[in-house]
C-alpha cells in the first residue's frame, strides 16, 4: 500500500544501522547497512513535499528530491530510479559518500526539531535495487557519431562526462594513467566508505555501453597529449589533484614520514588483490604501530580509520584549529572517534623527532585568532606548551594542490588561475585552447565527487555545442 508523504511529525528519523564497532574494526566493508524495503518507503514517506524544495536547491545536481521521494514511498521503484538517474550519473555513490549533512539533508526544511529526511540512504537504496533488479541498462545512444571525444582523467568528472557524451553517440575515449577506472573513488576513497565493488560495477556499465578506457597511460609521458588531441575532435581534462601539501618543520624528510595518498593507494591497492610491496615490507602498513595523522580534511579522516583496520597500536590526528572548524565532514569525526582514533585539536607539529626514522612528533599548542581572508580562523602558537607524541608512521594529510599540467602535458600555452588550476571559460569549460575543455578537481581545487560530477555533465553539454558547431560550420562550407 502506498505510504502517505508529510510522515515527519510522528515518525522518527531512522538512518541505516551501524555494524557494531568491533565488527567493523575488523574489515574494510562499509560501516551502514542498507534500508530494507519498509525501511525505505517509511523514511521516504517522512518528506513533507515542500513547494520549494532546499534540499534540490542545495544539492550540487538539483536532483528532483520530493519526487523520488514521493516514489519510493508509493513503491514506484523502477519510476523512482528513472527520476534519480536522469539528474545523478551516480546516485548509488552519491548516496554512499556525500556529505549530506552540508548539502541536502542539512537543507531539508524538517532538520529543525524532526530531523531531516535520510536522503541520502534512500538514494543509495534506490539505485542499489535497480541494480539488482536489472532496471540499470547499458548506454545506448539512438544514434552514433563520427566525432569522437578524448577524455583525460577516469575520475567522477571524466566518467560523468562519459557517460553524457556517449549517450549523444559520440565515439568516447578515456585515457587514465592508472590500471583501473574510477580515479579518487577506486584508490583514494577506502572501502569502509565506498565498496570498490560498486564502483567496478559502473567501470563494467560504461564499458557495457561502449566507452573505450586506455588504461596505463600517462598523457604527457609515453603518450602525448598532442598525440591525444589529434586524435579526437575534442579533448576533456580531468586530471584532478594530487600535488599533496608538505609541512616546513625539521625532521620531515625521515623514513616512516609519508604522504597519505600513497598510504591510501597502498591500502586500497592491497585490499583489492593487487600484490603491495610497501605494505607487504610494512613501510605504508599501521599494523602495531603508533600512527599520528597530521590535518583534518576528509582525507585525514580516512587515513586514521584505514590505520585503524590495519591494527595499529595507537592513532592519533593533530589538527591545527578545534572540530567546529575542521574541513572534514563532522559525522566522519564521529565514526573515526567511535573506533577508537584519539583526536587533539589546536596543535600542529613543530619538529619529527628521531635519527634512523621517525620515533616522534614535537607538537604545540595552537589558540583561535580571528577570521583570515577565506573567512577561516586563524591560528596561533601558545608559547611555551610544546609537548611530544610517540609514532613510528606518520602520515601527512594537509590537502592537494594541482600538479603542473601544461609542464607535464608540454603545452606552456595552457593558462592557469592563480592557484595553479585549469582557467576555463565558466560558462563553456574550455580553456584557452580550442577545443580543449576541462572539468573537476584540476578546475575547482580539491572538491567533492557530486561537484566533479556535475561539472562532468556540464562540460559535456558543452563539448556537444562545440562539436555541433564544427560539425555545421564545415557542412555549410
Ligand atoms: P579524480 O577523482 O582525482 O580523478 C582524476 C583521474 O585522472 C585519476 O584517475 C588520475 O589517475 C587521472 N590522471 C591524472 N593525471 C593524469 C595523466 N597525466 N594522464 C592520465 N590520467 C591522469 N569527496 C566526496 O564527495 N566525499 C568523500 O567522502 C570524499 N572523500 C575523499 C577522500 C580522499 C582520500 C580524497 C583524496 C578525496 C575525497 N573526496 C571526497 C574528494 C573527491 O574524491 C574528489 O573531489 C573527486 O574524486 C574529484 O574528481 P575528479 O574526476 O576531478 O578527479
Ligand atoms: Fe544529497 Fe549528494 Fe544525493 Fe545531492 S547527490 S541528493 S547532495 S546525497
Ligand atoms: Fe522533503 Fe526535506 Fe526536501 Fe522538503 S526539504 S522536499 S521535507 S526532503
Amino acid at each position: 500500500m502506498a505510504e502517505k508523504m508529510l510522515q515527519f511529525t510522528h515518525l522518527a528519523q531512522q538512518a541505516p544501522e551501524k555494524r557494531a564497532i568491533g565488527e567493523r574494526q575488523a574489515d574494510f566493508d562499509e560501516i551502514y547497512r542498507r534500508f530494507d524495503a519498509a525501511s525505505a518507503k517509511a523514511q521516504a514517506s517522512r518528506c513533507s513535499q515542500c513547494g520549494i524544495p532546499f534540499c534540490s536547491i542545495h544539492c550540487p545536481l538539483s536532483n528532483n528530491i520530493p519526487d523520488w521521494l514521493k516514489l519510493t514511498a508509493e513503491g514506484r521503484l523502477e519510476e523512482a530510479y528513472e527520476l534519480s538517474s536522469a539528474t545523478n550519473t551516480f546516485p548509488e555513490i552519491c548516496g554512499r559518500i556525500c556529505p549530506q549533512d552540508r548539502l541536502c539533508e542539512g537543507n531539508c526544511v524538517i532538520e529543525k526539531g524532526f530531523e531531516s529526511v535520510t536522503i541520502g540512504a534512500v538514494e543509495r537504496y534506490i539505485t542499489d535495487t535497480a541494480f539488482e533488479r536489472g532496471w540499470v541498462k547499458p548506454i545506448a545512444p539512438a544514434f552514433e557519431r563520427a566525432e569522437s571525444i578524448g577524455i583525460i582523467g577516469a575520475g567522477p568528472a571524466g566518467l560523468a562526462a562519459a557517460e553524457a557524451l556517449r549517450a549523444q553517440g559520440y565515439q568516447v575515449t578515456v585515457y587514465d594513467r592508472h590500471d583501473r577506472v574510477g580515479g579518487l573513488l577506486i584508490y583514494g576513497i577506502p572501502g569502509f566508505k565506498l565498496e570498490k565493488d560498486i564502483v567496478l560495477r559502473r567501470w563494467k556499465w560504461l564499458e557495457d555501453g561502449g566507452i573505450k578506457f586506455v588504461l596505463n597511460a600517462d598523457i604527457g609521458g609515453a603518450l602525448s597529449f598532442a598525440d591525444v588531441r589529434a586524435a579526437h575532435d575534442a579533448v576533456l581534462v580531468a586530471t584532478g589533484v594530487y600535488k599533496p601539501r608538505e609541512i616546513a618543520a625539521p625532521g620531515v624528510g625521515l623514513p616512516g614520514i609519508v604522504p597519505a595518498l600513497d598510504y591510501l593507494i597502498t591500502s586500497n591497492r592491497q585490499g583489492l588483490g593487487d600484490a603491495v610491496p610497501d605494505f607487504e615490507g610494512g613501510t605504508l602498513n599501521a599494523r602495531g604501530k603508533d600512527v599520528v595523522v597530521i590535518g583534518g580534511g576528509d582525507t585525514a579522516m580516512d587515513c586514521v580509520r584505514t590505520a585503524v583496520r590495519q591494527h595499529a597500536k595507537s592513532v592519533t590526528c593533530l589538527y591545527r584549529r578545534d572540530r567546529q572548524n575542521m574541513p572534514g565532514s563532522l559525522r566522519e569525526v564521529a565514526n573515526a572517534e567511535d573506533e577508537g582514533v584519539v583526536f587533539t585539536w589546536l596543535a600542529a607539529p613543530e619538529a619529527f623527532l628521531g635519527d634512523e626514522h621517525v620515533t616522534g612528533v614535537r607538537a604545540i599548542c595552537m589558540h583561535l585568532g580571528l577570521p583570515d581572508a577565506s573567512g577561516r580562523m586563524s591560528v596561533d602558537p601558545i608559547a611555551g606548551s610544546s609537548f611530544t607524541i610517540k609514532a613510528d608512521l606518520v602520515i601527512k594529510a594537509l590537502g592537494f594542490d594541482p600538479e603542473d599540467i601544461p609542464g607535464a602535458f608540454n603545452e606552456p600555452a595552457l593558462k592557469l588561475t592563480g592557484w595553479g588550476t585549469l582557467k576555463v571559460d565558466p560558462k563553456t569549460f574550455q580553456t584557452n585552447l580550442p577545443g580543449v575543455f576541462a572539468a573537476g578537481d584540476i578546475v575547482r581545487g580539491a572538491s567533492l565527487v557530486v561537484w566533479a560530477i556535475r561539472d562532468g555533465r556540464d562540460a559535456a553539454a558543452a563539448i556537444h555545442r562545440f562539436v555541433q558547431a564544427n560539425v555545421q560550420a564545415m557542412a555549410a562550407e
